[in-house]
């Protein structure tokens, strides 16, 4: 006879969750991963979640996933909750970079693996990153914008200062920028974090530094499409819709959207089937103790982190059809909806 398994709800000090044991017919031999997610407030981690939970099931395995909505301390109650539901391995995008290091001791010491995915922890001795290269998102979003706004007065409108991928996005940018600044071509008259990524944190910034400067600024380089389009609306109730030239990344739909009707200048595209099948591949190599390929190394304040970093594309309307469209990413009709 086979015993019905039932939903238990799990107090915990933020309250309850409810965990739904494994569908009957699994085996205890089935891999089961858990992918803790910071956020899905972005268009793009829904399919991260969608995709990746489906590629690991291609390759046999079982995924629970829970997202903390950008709260830490419920980030980490959720790994937690994760681990005693007796995971193999534990999948982490962090929504803060230093506080999830917590997450990795705690895995480690019921014996999981942890794969930061997308965003890397720091200070903890993470077992694997995938991600792309972040420096060179940003290197794209400064040479595409300066390339078109070779001299003037720029404004950058950063990511969150808790989300390392915030940091090497801006490293990039100014790795570019930098020998402009230097010959006195460029000015960077605003430069501030967005708290949590918030596209109204963004507006707040963009207001204050359209402000201060009586309006006249040439380029806004924004860290994600959707804290560019908190910055295009602005740009639009002020008349400088247009005017003023803006960069992204993600290829949000909204984001493709305001490139092919002139709005933004550029965004950068990660494929997510690419990083999300990457990452599945390795955590179920990972999850069954085989050993996986770890040529590259990144450095995370602690250890040097076996990594996996794909390989960012620059994405405006001269190539949108070429790449987010050709990839059905997004599709024409939808891209080109206002036409
Ligand atoms: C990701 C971006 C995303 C941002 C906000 C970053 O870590 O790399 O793709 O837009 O977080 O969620």
């Amino acid at each position: 006879a086979c015993e019905e398994q039932e939903s238990a709800s799990i107090k915990g000090p933020l309250g309850n969750v409810t965990y739904t044991p494994a569908e009957t017919g699994t085996t205890d031999d089935t891999i089961k991963i858990g992918f803790a997610m910071g956020t899905l407030l972005e268009e793009r981690w829904l399919k991260d979640r969608d995709l990746f939970k489906k590629a690991a099931e291609q390759l046999g395995a079982e995924v629970e996933v829970m997202s903390a909505d950008g709260d830490d301390a419920l980030q980490i109650w959720q790994a937690e909750t994760l681990i005693s539901n007796g995971i193999d391995l534990l999948v982490v995008t962090p929504h803060n970079a230093e506080s999830t290091a917590a997450i990795v001791e705690k895995a480690h010491s019921a014996g999981i693996k942890v794969l930061s995915y997308d965003r890397l922890i720091n200070n903890a001795e993470v077992d694997m990153y995938v991600s792309y290269d972040n420096e060179k998102v940003g290197e794209l979003q400064a040479m595409a914008i300066t390339s078109l706004v070779p001299k003037g007065k720029y404004v950058y409108i950063g990511g969150a200062e808790t989300d390392n991928n915030a940091h090497l996005v801006k490293k990039g940018v100014f790795k570019v920028l930098q020998p402009l600044i230097d010959k006195e071509d460029i000015t960077v008259v605003f430069d501030q974090w967005t708290k949590d990524w918030l596209p109204s944190n963004a507006k707040a910034n963009i207001e204050i530094a359209l402000d201060a400067n009586d309006n006249q600024i040439d380029a806004v380089i924004a860290a994600n499409d959707a804290t560019a389009g908190a910055v295009i609306e602005v740009l639009e109730e002020r008349g400088l819709t247009g005017k003023v030239a803006v960069t992204g990344q993600d290829a949000d739909l909204a984001a493709a959207q305001r490139i092919v009707a002139g709005l933004q200048t550029m965004t950068v595209y990660k494929p997510i089937n690419e990083l999300a099948e990457k990452a599945a591949e390795l955590a179920v190599k990972l999850a069954k103790g085989e050993d996986v390929d770890n040529n590259l190394k990144v450095n995370n304040g602690k250890v040097e982190v076996p990594s996996v970093l794909l390989t960012p594309v620059a994405v405006d309307k001269t190539n949108i059809d070429e790449t987010i469209i050709a990839d059905g990413f997004h599709t024409k009709e939808e891209v080109y909806q206002w036409d």
